[in-house]
């Protein structure tokens, strides 16, 4: 990867020799959008950057992803609003990309497009009545509680069973889970909606099962999360020791990896041998090598999800060099419940124009330069067209990956403008054209200082209760305080 000194640079050099303003529009307003905002403004004095994003709500994943009790991650956002108060960075609320304004449209307005608007879908698992209620995605569970307007409607049944099933051990897994078994007084301190709070005030989800496809070794989660939910007060914690028993490629894997050898060590110190569940006390299981086989459909409630079946799994591949793979094995058990989350990953979503690789779920692209081709056997740039984030490496990472991974995209993009492949002038309207097409078509953008007058509602709101903040969480409060 570049240094970022290689793109004060060039940028130094861009800035010296070009009078006109260099118009980008950057298309997503989560860690991966800001960071590319930031990181543009700042080593370009003559760039202009709009970012333009389909919720009238800025932050993406800080806002709508970072669980309610995990206010430190959301500090970034602090960051963030200085970028968005730069006189040359504007942002565009309610502004969605392929529907309010095409992608071919912006590349017309803009020197450049960066697309960063993540991943907004998911992974299906593609297994037997996987379309029954009460089975969501976990990114629907984390929109929820999270407030996000797409799942203000969700309404899991929390109350017709005391199991739950999450599938999946990654992060994503352990956010959902701990949200499900952490004590409702730590929760209603935090900024987590308040029909989720009700929600889960009233839950009789006792007990939750974890289920990974593969072992303890290869759990997706790191020490830090998992640490947290092991910790959590009045919480019987399961997970069967001869689960727990390595092979020799385990054993490679862990002594290649800090944090697979850390998740098994916390993982073995969580087992208490013969330690029955007590009564009335909340329970998480970590269930090993099962993977997913069919849902089940309730006896009592037709069309809803009873339990899941899964199949045992053993692991294949012992080379250092090859992931260890579950494979099934043709026994099964059921496990009963009313609620399944399913944890498996997210995906994003193509646009028109855009070329999509839809096994990866990914934008192919070059370090960030997208590919007009990459079927014809040589690589070729599509120019002025730049991905980052999510939607440029796939749904991994924390946020401060986003910052290299930005870093690594505008390496790219001042390497375009250097060679002169970014042509700057005023033929690009940039944000006067942008504005001109979002008017004719009436979309009601909201301006950075309207996300302000939902900023100052919902802290006013969640003072009331001893909160952060009250999540506005219908697309109509959300527009309406707005636009006030
Ligand atoms: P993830 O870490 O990739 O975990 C996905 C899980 O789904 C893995 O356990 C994987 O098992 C399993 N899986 C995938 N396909 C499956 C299938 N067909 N059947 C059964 N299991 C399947 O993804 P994530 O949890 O969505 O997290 C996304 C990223 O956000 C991660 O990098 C995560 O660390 C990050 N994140 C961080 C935090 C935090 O720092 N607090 C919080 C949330 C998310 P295999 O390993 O066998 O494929």
């Amino acid at each position: 990867m570049k240094s970022f000194g290689k793109i004060r640079r060039i940028a130094r050099c861009f800035s010296t020799t070009s009078s006109c303003p260099l118009r980008i529009c950057v298309v997503g307003s989560g860690p991966a959008g800001f960071y590319t905002a930031e990181k543009l403004l700042k080593a370009y004095q003559s760039v202009e950057v709009d970012i333009i994003d389909r919720l009238p709500t800025p932050f993406g994943l800080v806002r709508s992803g970072v669980a309610p009790d995990h206010p430190e991650t959301k500090v970034v956002i602090n960051q963030f609003l200085r970028v968005a108060q730069n006189e040359r960075c504007s942002f565009f609320g309610n502004v969605s990309l392929g529907s309010s304004v095409t992608l071919l449209e912006l590349r017309n307005m803009y020197n450049a497009v960066v697309l960063a608007y993540g991943a907004e879908s998911d992974r299906s698992l593609g297994i037997p009545k996987e379309e029954l209620a009460g089975i969501y995605a976990a990114r629907e569970f984390v929109w929820w509680y999270n407030g996000h307007p797409d799942c203000r409607s969700l309404a899991p049944d929390l109350k017709s069973s005391d199991t739950a099933v999450i599938l999946g051990q990654g992060n994503v897994a352990l956010d959902v889970a701990r949200i499900l078994l952490r004590q409702i007084e730590e929760l209603a301190r935090t900024d987590i909606a308040s029909h989720a709070l009700a929600a889960l005030e009233e839950s009789s989800i006792r007990k939750v099962y974890l289920v990974g496809r593969r072992g303890p070794v290869q759990a997706a989660c790191t020490a830090k999360e998992l640490r947290e939910i092991l910790g959590i007060k009045d919480l019987g914690v399961y997970i069967k020791a001869a689960d727990l028993v390595t092979t020799p490629a385990d054993e490679i894997e862990m002594k290649n990896s800090r944090i697979r050898r850390r998740v098994h060590e916390l993982l073995s110190k969580a087992v208490t041998p013969g330690c029955a569940p007590v009564a009335g006390q909340r329970e998480l299981h970590f269930v090993f090598f099962r993977k997913p086989d069919m849902f089940l459909e309730s006896d009592d409630k037709s069309g809803h999800a009873g339990g899941i079946r899964l199949e045992k799994t053993a692991l294949k591949g012992d080379d250092e060099s090859v992931r260890q793979v579950a494979v099934g094995t043709g026994e099964y058990e059921d496990i009963s419940c009313g609620l399944a989350l399913k944890s498996i990953g997210y995906k994003s979503v193509a646009v028109d124009g855009l070329p999509f690789d839809t096994y990866k779920g990914i934008v192919p692209n070059d370090r960030g330069r997208v590919l007009a081709d990459a079927s014809c056997g040589h690589v070729q740039h599509d120019i002025g067209l730049y991905v980052c984030g999510w939607l440029k490496r796939g749904p991994t990472g924390i946020i401060g990956t986003n910052l290299h991974c930005a870093e690594e995209t505008i390496s790219c993009i001042s390497d375009d403008i250097n060679r002169g492949a970014l042509a700057s002038g005023s033929t690009k309207p940039g944000r006067e054209g942008l504005r001109q097409v979002l008017d004719s078509r009436n979309t009601r953008v909201v301006p950075f200082d309207g996300w302000g007058k939902i900023d100052c509602e919902e802290r006013r709101r969640g003072s009331l209760k001893n909160k952060p903040r009250e999540k506005l969480a219908t697309w109509e409060e959300l527009l309406e305080v707005a636009c006030r």
